[in-house]
């Protein structure tokens, strides 16, 4: 079949240039010490940064909320998905963000597809995003007719000749709080300055973030001390450091309306099962208790950043749960996490397009379920592979 050709050759070029990308099949729950493909691996891939997504409340919570409100939601919010459960969820992440009101989605990609384009559509709206910002981000904004702008990581000056050249009806600016392959926070407090200064909307992605910093886990923005300000809209992904899945969109009473009546990608499917909502709710009751787990944390990317320092492969400086090590060329990337492997430790080796050429890297997540010893463990391997 000719139609086939076009593929069968692009796959052989991904093979030929190091960029196939491969399944591993997990025999466990996901957690630091994973049955993977028969083998007991020591983990550092998953972001389960708060170690909750095998807890045992939360599938409790998960099985009680599946025998009182059964497997499915039936319809979309609103149709006639819209059970007590997603409600509360929606009124404790609300109260939790201290934003108005949240809207619940199926995934954090969704939720970001309900946000820019919406608020962005006509050819008369501007986009401003980051370089570096998560692809959800960047196929929202292709689903928007607004300019799109990107500027250079974090370049406040650049954003600011954007913004002072505009004269777009309505602008959005867009980052990820927490990028997901550098693990660096995006400068809020600044982003927001400018979103007051060139009345624009600051919607921000903090799925690396969310449960993590701040007090109480509340996320990047507190963390930065950006308030819950009526155009400043919160997206947080509830797969991540809350262990279960799903994601949000906090925001002004406006706004929420606004989204529930245009935003597509919230309008157009199906709500999820009541019962991750069910969970959901015991997940925010965790991460807000979960100071101890945090503190955990931050002592394990020390106790990585001081083994690490000195290695040849640098370690990029972040405060948070995702330590890239970069490697640089895709082979010597993937040579590295094969060593590793071959030691029992999973480190994903992260390659272009999702990472700038010549910035292929080893990906370390960490998680408030690892030890010191499983640390340790990473650390000495890779000081013998040197
Ligand atoms: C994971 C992620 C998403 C997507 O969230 P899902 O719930 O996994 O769909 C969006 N933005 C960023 C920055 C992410 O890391």
């Amino acid at each position: 079949m000719n139609i086939e050709t076009r593929l069968r050759e692009e796959l052989a070029a991904l093979a030929d240039q190091g960029l196939a990308r491969r399944r591993r099949l997990l025999e466990s729950p996901c957690a630091p010490r994973a049955m993977v493909e028969g083998r007991e691996m020591l983990a550092f891939a998953s972001n389960d940064y708060l170690g909750l997504a095998a807890h045992p409340e939360l599938a409790q919570a998960l099985a009680d909320g599946a025998l009182t409100w059964g497997a499915g939601s039936g319809a979309s919010h609103l149709v006639s998905g819209h059970l007590g459960p997603h409600d509360l969820l929606e009124q404790r992440l609300a109260a939790f963000t201290g934003f108005a009101r949240a809207l619940t989605f199926s995934t954090g990609y969704l939720a970001n597809l309900a946000v820019t384009p919406t608020l962005a559509p006509g050819r008369d709206d501007a986009i401003f995003a980051d370089k570096l910002n998560h692809a959800s981000l960047i196929d929202a904004a292709q689903l928007s007719r607004a300019r799109h702008h990107r500027y250079p990581h974090n370049d406040m000056a650049a954003l600011e000749r954007l913004l002072a050249a505009s004269d777009a009806r309505s602008k959005v600016i867009v980052t990820d709080a927490v990028f997901s392959m550098d693990g660096d926070l995006a400068p809020l407090a600044e982003l927001f300055a400018l979103a007051e200064r060139f009345d624009a909307w600051l919607v921000v992605d903090d799925a690396h973030g969310f449960g993590v910093l701040g007090p109480q886990g509340q996320g990047s923005l507190a963390h930065c001390g950006v308030p819950a300000h009526p155009r400043v809209i919160l997206m947080g992904t509830l797969g991540k450091a809350a262990g279960v899945g799903g994601a949000f969109v906090a925001g002004s009473e406006l706004v929420m309306d606004y989204l529930l009546q245009k935003a597509r990608s919230y309008i157009f499917t199906t709500a999820q099962p009541p019962a991750v909502a069910c969970a959901l709710v015991k997940s925010l009751e965790l991460i807000a208790a979960g100071d101890a787990r945090r503190a955990h944390l931050q002592a394990l990317i020390r106790q990585l950043q001081e083994g690490l320092a000195g290695l040849p492969w640098q370690l990029l400086p972040s405060q948070t749960a995702i330590q890239p090590l970069i490697v640089g060329d895709n082979e010597a990337a993937l040579a590295l996490s094969r060593a590793l492997w071959e030691r029992g430790l999973w480190v994903a080796a992260i390659r272009p397009p999702t990472v700038p050429v010549g910035t292929a890297r080893l990906r370390i997540s960490l998680s408030a379920a690892h030890s010191q010893a499983d640390v340790a463990s990473l650390v000495d391997a890779l000081k013998a592979l040197a």
